[in-house]
């Protein structure tokens, strides 16, 4: 049965896809956005859609609608936006959380939000299993964002245990792919942006922290698996578990896009973690899910995204 469901931020990068393959499963599709860092331009091919909607809509404000899911995604996730002003990456994480559990309470609507594994903080377990607390510094620069995140998760338990809300929490890991927009700032866009364009690669600290890096399709397919799973409220990690460091990401990116660009290395921001793995053990049992994708084929489709950009501005 189609259903009706709102997906925040649903013009940025993730929300994006989730959006299309929502609408191709036959749903009716409702993107709130405000457009900070979403782009009119991803979801364009999705306006001939006739089970398509968009509002634009600052969620710190409330909204009134009548859903059957929510998929919150609505928040900067980038370091350079979330950090662009951190009083409104806050209120992303406790007013607009609030407004969008008041929606769900209203309408009975499942909820699911997008969490990180940035409320795993510097983390000192390693792989990141969800029962780990986390070692978030709750003064620093990221602390807007894994805090703003982590009180989210509260606030969706604190519906969940009061009012009955039906909650889904995904703690997502750095995804990446096409739709990411060119000023987005993070690691694997910069690069291939660097590297095509003959650039400096900017590797802050030496490159020996790691990440692990999930293709965006692969990341939109658990997401709905864990919106469809019932009885399950999470938090479930979604990621890809094979870990690079920046500098082997780096020097792949320069194989794969055959660049002459040279690597140089700035300073490494403050509380930047020095390393994150999934552990995705309660993804695999009870969603059924591990991602496809692999580094090599994920990273020639955001190549050649970027580069079919730059032959459209030519
Ligand atoms: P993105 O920046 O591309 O998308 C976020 C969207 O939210 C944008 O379209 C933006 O305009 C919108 N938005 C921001 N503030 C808003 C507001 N006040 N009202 C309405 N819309 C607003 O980021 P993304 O990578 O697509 O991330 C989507 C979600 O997934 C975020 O919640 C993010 O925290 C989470 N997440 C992403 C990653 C990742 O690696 N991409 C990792 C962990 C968590
Ligand atoms: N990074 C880097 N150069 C860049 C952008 C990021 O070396 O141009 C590093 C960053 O310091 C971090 C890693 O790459 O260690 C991932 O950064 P990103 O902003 O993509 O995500 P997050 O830190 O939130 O995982």
């Amino acid at each position: 049965m189609a259903k009706t469901i709102l997906v925040t931020g649903g013009a940025g990068f993730i929300g994006s896809h989730l959006s299309k393959r929502l609408l191709e499963e036959g749903n009716n599709v409702i993107v709130v956005d405000n457009f900070f860092t979403g782009q009119k331009k991803n979801i364009v091919p999705l306006m001939d859609n006739n089970r398509f909607e968009v509002i634009r809509h600052d969620l710190c404000n409330p909204l009134f609608l009548e859903v059957d899911q929510i998929y919150n995604l609505a928040c900067p996730a980038s370091p350079v936006h979330y950090q662009y002003n951190p009083i409104k990456t806050i209120k992303m994480g406790t007013v607009a959380m609030v407004n969008m559990l008041g929606l769900a309470k209203r309408t009975g609507a499942r909820i699911l939000q997008a969490s990180t594994s940035e409320v795993y903080g510097d983390p000192d377990v390693h792989p990141q299993t969800e029962s780990y607390w986390g070692n978030v510094n709750p003064i620093g620069k990221r602390s807007c964002y894994d805090e703003g995140k982590r009180v989210a998760e509260s606030l969706m338990f604190a519906y969940h245990w009061k009012c009955d809300v039906d909650i889904r929490i995904a703690r997502i890991f750095n995804t990446y792919g096409p739709n990411m927009a060119k000023n987005d700032g993070r690691v694997i866009s910069n690069f291939i942006l660097q590297s095509l364009a003959g650039e400096d690669i900017t590797i802050f600290g030496d490159g020996s922290q790691t990440r692990s890096f999930c293709y965006v399709s692969d990341m939109v397919d658990g997401l709905i698996r864990l919106m469809n799973k019932d009885g399950l409220t999470g938090p479930v990690n979604l990621g890809n578990p094979r870990e690079f460091s920046i500098l082997e990401c780096a020097k792949q990116i320069i194989k794969m896009t055959g660049s002459k660009s040279k690597i140089i290395y700035k300073e490494l921001p403050e509380d930047d973690p020095k390393q994150r793995k999934p552990d995705i053990t309660l993804a695999k049992k009870e969603l059924g899910w591990n991602p496809e994708i692999t580094f090599e084929e994920g990273l020639k489709k955001a190549i050649d995204y970027f580069k079919s950009l730059e032959s459209e501005e030519a």
